[in-house]
């Protein structure tokens, strides 16, 4: 780990057993964590604007290297300012390093796995990888293209974001042990030459985040984290193969997490249930991202607490269709204050543009209220009954200290 104020710090105020919360400093203003990060990944938060985004309490999104160079290409962007300028917000932003996505194009899909269509899916598009990094043909228009460590840090360079991630590749969980080990290794030298040009051309007001890959193997996350750890990077992400279900994800992550250096902000790549973020957050996790919440509301999902639904009603049931209950009873969104689950089933139903931008609204609601809670309930020293009650089927609005002080009064 470097130490570098100029481009990033980290101060952690207050911890409850493992869980903490604290104040992670950019070039564009500080993020009180656990905080999730909303993806931005063509440069909007799809059916908001920035304005309405940093509204709701965001402080931090994410953008996505790979769709970014596509189209409408780093250079264009950096010509209006960088993603700042370009989408015209003020607060940080954090890029992948589209290492995700090129390596999806030759594995078939990481985000498929997940969703049970297991194995390699190869043949839609020429995918080419080599040790300098990996050649493919932009889905956009066939044009050849080429993303290594090199060419991710300067288009993150070029986005001008506050934190950019390494190049790596997301080892898919169909990978046996020896190609995780091998692909691990590679993502190390490919660390290194991240660092370099980083260190020679990067801006020097960016910070790099470091990612621990290895899969489900314990052995393999050691080294990883030891590895990472040692290098020059600003803060560290857990990403790659969690496992095959959720008990199995979390066990990974408890394992991990205790590994990284105690005063690294710790990032947890693409996790985003409402169950995950509250074991997360248990074991040491400050930062989140996920498109679950943006895209199951484009979908007519909405968080809710339900732990018996996975913390999710889908408003495009039947049962919904003269529910005149608003989605969640305390909800501070535009939704929920204002609307019942009828006419957002209504509005799921039609496929309206009304109904996503309402959800959207809802769901990113939920969650920053949901980390907000979290960072209250770790404060105060509470936060093991804040994660009981929240799992148990409490709003986080309802389970927060200061909600269960304002009640007794
Ligand atoms: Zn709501």
């Amino acid at each position: 780990m470097r130490k570098d104020p100029a481009r990033h710090s980290f101060e952690i105020r207050a911890r409850d057993g493992d869980a903490r919360a604290g104040l992670l400093h950019t070039a564009h203003g500080q993020i009180s964590t656990p905080a999730f990060i909303p993806l931005a990944t063509k440069a909007s938060v799809r059916s908001l604007s920035s304005t309405e985004v940093a509204g709701l309490g965001y402080e931090l999104v994410l953008g996505n290297t790979f769709h970014l160079h596509l189209s409408p290409g780093e250079d264009r962007i950096a010509a209006h300012g960088g993603m700042h300028g370009f989408m015209g917000w003020e607060g940080a932003i954090i890029t992948d390093s589209g290492g995700f996505q090129v390596f999806s194009l030759a594995h078939g899909g990481v985000a498929d796995e997940i969703k049970g269509r297991r194995g390699p899916q190869q043949g839609r598009v020429r995918v080419e990888i080599s040790e300098r990094g990996v050649g493919f043909q932009s889905l956009l228009d066939g044009s050849d293209r080429f993303l290594g460590p090199e060419e991710s840090m300067e288009i993150q360079a070029k986005l001008g974001s506050d934190i950019a991630l390494v190049f790596d590749e997301c080892t898919p969980s169909h990978a046996d042990r020896d190609y995780t080990a091998r692909s691990m290794e590679r993502t190390h030298r490919w660390l290194d030459r991240c660092l370099d040009w980083h260190g020679e051309r990067g801006p020097s007001d960016q910070a790099v985040f470091g990612i621990i890959q290895g899969g489900v193997h314990e052995d393999l996350r050691r080294e990883a984290a030891e590895r990472v750890g040692a290098a020059a990077v600003d803060g560290i992400s857990i990403g790659g193969a969690l496992g095959k279900d959720k008990e199995e994800m979390n066990g990974v992550v408890a394992m991990t997490a205790p590994l990284l250096p105690p005063d690294a902000p710790v990032h947890l790549l693409g996790i985003g249930e409402v169950d995950d973020l509250i074991h997360g957050i248990g074991v040491g996790v400050d930062v989140f991202d996920c498109s679950v919440p943006t895209r199951l509301a484009r979908h007519g999902v909405a968080f809710a607490p339900a732990p018996e639904g996975r913390f999710r009603i889908d408003l495009a049931k039947a049962r919904y269709a003269d529910d005149d209950t608003p989605i969640s009873e305390g909800c501070p969104c535009e939704a929920c204050r204002r609307h019942s689950r009828a006419y957002l089933h209504y509005l799921a139903r039609g496929d309206e543009l009304t109904g996503a931008r309402l959800l959207t609204l809802h769901n990113l609601t939920y969650m920053e209220r949901l980390m907000a809670g979290a960072r209250e309930a770790i404060s105060a020293g509470e936060y093991a009954s804040y994660a009981s009650a929240v799992l148990g089927g409490a709003a986080p609005w309802a389970a927060s200290p200061s909600a269960g002080a304002s009640q007794a009064l």
